[in-house]
């Protein structure tokens, strides 16, 4: 019998001889062990086969990921839009007459607008997490 059992598996993926295949059938019908390990195995192929799903429960399953994916746009891009306006601000700054001490020195000038950009980032989190707090 328990030969039997360890052949559940080749038997599900169809890799059994006829022979083999028809001895396990017999087996099936009278060991619980397998029938429940058949019933998991289905089931599991059933959840891992994509295809098998109907559209909607595909659609209706992504939906909230793409709803997600357009929040965080809608979140991001103003934030981006600020940082680069900042930036730009900042460049207009450190062109300009105050910003000659930049000029000669192009590591210096992007370590200063990483500096804003990572505040601009801190500040937006902090904003974000606050905002996550009131829920
Ligand atoms: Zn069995």
């Amino acid at each position: 019998m328990k030969n039997e059992c360890e052949n559940m598996t080749l038997y599900f993926y169809g890799e059994l001889e006829p022979q083999q295949a028809a001895a396990f059938q017999e087996h099936l019908a009278h060991c619980p062990h397998c029938q429940r390990e058949m019933a998991f195995l289905q089931q599991t192929q059933q959840a891992l086969v994509p295809p098998a799903a109907p559209e909607q429960v595909v659609q209706g399953a992504l939906a909230p990921a793409l709803a997600g994916k357009g929040w965080w746009r809608r979140v991001f891009k103003p934030a981006l839009a600020t940082a680069l306006v900042l930036g730009a601000g900042v460049f207009l700054f450190i062109s300009g007459p105050f910003g000659s001490r930049f000029d000669d020195d192009g590591q210096e000038w992007m370590a200063y607008i990483s500096a804003e950009a990572d505040e601009e980032y801190n500040s937006f989190v902090a904003d974000f997490e606050a905002f996550e707090e009131k829920f």
